[in-house]
């Protein structure tokens, strides 16, 4: 079994809308108000003195008890949705405390994404016919449902971003059938230039969206001339908003087929670990996310491996794969990222850059 997720876009009426809008509201406030409140217990320890209470489920559990207590209105809502607000606040101390990752931090109210959990408790959620039940909610549309819910409803995320309501729903599945053995490995370079460049010299071209991110950049240069919060503005957003959303589609539909077709084709897939954090401060800042995204096509092909039953080998990152060349051995320690085409001193081969790296790739460890 393996649990999958499938997204929906959908148009609440008016109740359901603020509705949506009270659980984002009241799952930020009890999760703001617990880093509050544990917070300010380490600080009053710390000033004198004593030892902080231990952050764990109890704890976390009396907080939230008080918050009820304290802010009724809690109550209002779903209580075991409420409930489980606090459990990705335990999350981030746990990982705090004991994995050295940073701070918890605090809800931001106008973040351009935002969701919520709704466990599925009792089975009180229920999908037909392209329709999803929920009691608070009633029923509400699932745009473009195809019959992909097949197993158990497990929990459902409603999600906004860039003011579009979306419906995710993650449920339990039978494992796909796999794909039928090809018995051909594959070595690949991912890359700014071409998209995926693959050892059998075969590549996938990098997805021109030129249209829609000039109609993005236009749209931020006219939201920066209107009056913040005014009328022209909102409507400037919504407009952004609707670029963002559109190019994002095109981009993830794109890398679905890709690396679709790619899993289908090979039974070994290498590909290189992708330092994401390295990528994002990139000087260049564009060409950062491009790449950073980069590494959700990297995920996709890795999980559709796991699901259709091929092998998912990851290089690790210190190793210099476009620096040896694929035929002598022969290592070019000064080779720039600039350079495309490289001569190899010592046995004479003209290389290209990401097909030699994608060789290598295929290579490592053999
Ligand atoms: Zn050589």
């Amino acid at each position: 079994m393996v649990y999958m997720s499938c997204r929906h876009r959908v148009y609440p009426n008016q109740k359901q809308e603020s509705l949506f809008k009270q659980y984002l509201g009241h799952s930020r406030f009890i999760h703001n108000n617990i880093i509050g409140e544990i917070e300010y217990n380490r600080h009053i320890a710390n000033l004198f003195h004593f030892r902080a209470p231990y952050v764990n489920l109890k704890y976390m559990e009396s907080i939230f008890n008080y918050l009820r207590e304290w802010y009724p209105f809690i109550n209002d809502l779903d209580i075991n949705t409420m409930q489980a607000c606090y459990k990705p606040v335990l999350q981030a101390y746990d990982n705090f405390f004991k994995r050295g990752f940073g701070h918890p931090k605090f809800k931001k109210r106008y973040k351009s994404s935002q969701s919520v959990k709704i466990n599925n408790i009792n089975k009180r959620i229920r999908v037909e016919k392209g329709k999803l039940y929920w009691k608070p909610l009633g029923w509400i549309n699932l745009k473009g449902y195809r019959s992909e819910i097949t197993g158990k409803i497990m929990h459902i995320k409603l999600q906004l971003k860039n003011s579009q309501w979306f419906i995710i729903v993650v449920y339990d599945s039978p494992l796909p059938e796999p794909f039928p053995k090809t018995g051909k490995e594959v070595g690949i370079d991912l890359g700014v230039k071409t998209l995926a460049t693959l050892s059998n010299r075969k590549a996938k071209a990098t997805l021109k969206l030129n249209e829609i991110e000039a109609k993005i950049k236009k749209t931020q240069k006219d939201l920066k001339r209107k009056e913040h919060g005014s009328e022209h503005y909102k409507k400037t957003l919504k407009t952004l908003h609707n670029h963002i959303n559109k190019r994002n589609n095109i981009k993830r539909e794109y890398y679905h087929k890709i690396s679709k077709d790619i899993v289908k084709e090979y039974d070994t897939i290498k590909m290189e670990n992708l330092n994401l954090k390295e990528m994002i401060l990139d000087r260049d800042y564009s060409k950062g996310l491009y790449r950073a995204s980069l590494g959700m096509l990297k995920n996709m092909i890795k999980y559709k491996c796991e699901l259709y039953g091929k092998t998912f080998i990851e290089v690790p990152q210190y190793y210099p794969s476009s620096q040896y060349c694929h035929i002598c051995g022969y290592r070019n320690t000064e080779l720039t990222i600039e350079e495309r085409e490289w001569q190899c001193p010592q046995c004479g081969a003209i290389l290209d850059r990401d097909l030699n790296a994608a060789i290598n790739i295929l290579n490592y460890g053999k």
